[in-house]
Parts: C-alpha cells; structure tokens; sequence
C-alpha cells in the first residue's frame, strides 16, 4: 500500500489538524490517542513516512530506536517509568492496524492483561 500524504497522521505530523502533542524531537512526534485504550494512550510516531513495520529499511534503525527513546522519555515525564507500561506496534490486518503511518502505542495508567486481545 503506497504512503497516503492525506492521511491523519502525516496532517497531524504538519500540524495542519491538532492534536494533543505530549513530546516531540527532530524525528518523532507523540500526541494522545483519540479514543484511548488505557488512562495514559499515546502514539509515538516517527516524522518520515513509514506505513507499516513491513516497510521499514535497514537505515530506520535510528528512527526506530528514538521511538523507543522517546517511549522511555514520556513514561519518566509522566511517572509512570517504575509502575510500568506498555509499547504495541500493529502491523496489517490480523493485528488490526487501522492508520497506515508507522505507530507505537503507549499503554499506561492501569494494570495490563495477558496475553493482549
Ligand atoms: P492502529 O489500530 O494501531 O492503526 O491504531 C490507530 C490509532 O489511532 C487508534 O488507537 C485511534 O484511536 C487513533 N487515532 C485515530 N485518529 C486519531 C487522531 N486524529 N488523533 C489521535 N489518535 C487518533
């Protein structure tokens, strides 16, 4: 599938729509889920267009990495670092990805189940 230029992500990574931005580097944006899952929900995004895991090249190590940082960042900002959280990528259908921009999910604020739905 062929990155969408109009989709909500890449509009919210312009700023052209809002979102509730709760950190943001050269590289990655993370803002609160619209439809949260867990008292703290908020996707981490990388700034480049990436659709899925599927379509990440050997040279998004970095990005990928600053996700992860970034994910690291928010939780010590939050206070949620000792309690504990939970990172999610959803890559295609069987794992019920719906935004075709590359985005971690970020879970805290309650006890999680396992294993995950
Ligand atoms: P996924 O199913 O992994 O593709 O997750 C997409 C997520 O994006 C869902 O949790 C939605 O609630 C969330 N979402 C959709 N539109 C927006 C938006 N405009 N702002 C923030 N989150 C959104």
């Amino acid at each position: 599938m062929p990155y969408d230029e109009n989709g909500i992500f890449a509009a919210i990574i312009r700023k052209e729509i809002p979102a509730k931005i709760v950190h943001e580097t050269d590289n990655v944006l993370a803002f609160e889920d619209i439809n949260p899952k867990a008292p703290n929900h908020i996707l981490i995004v990388p700034k480049l267009q990436i659709e899925t895991v599927n379509d990440l090249q050997d040279d998004h190590a970095q990005i990928i990495g600053e996700m992860v940082l970034a994910a690291r960042d928010i939780a010590a900002e939050i206070g949620v670092a000792e309690k504990g959280y939970r990172l999610v990528i959803n890559t295609n259908a069987d794992a019920g990805q719906e935004i075709f921009h590359l985005h971690m999910h970020f879970f805290a604020g309650r006890k999680m189940t396992w294993p995950p739905g």
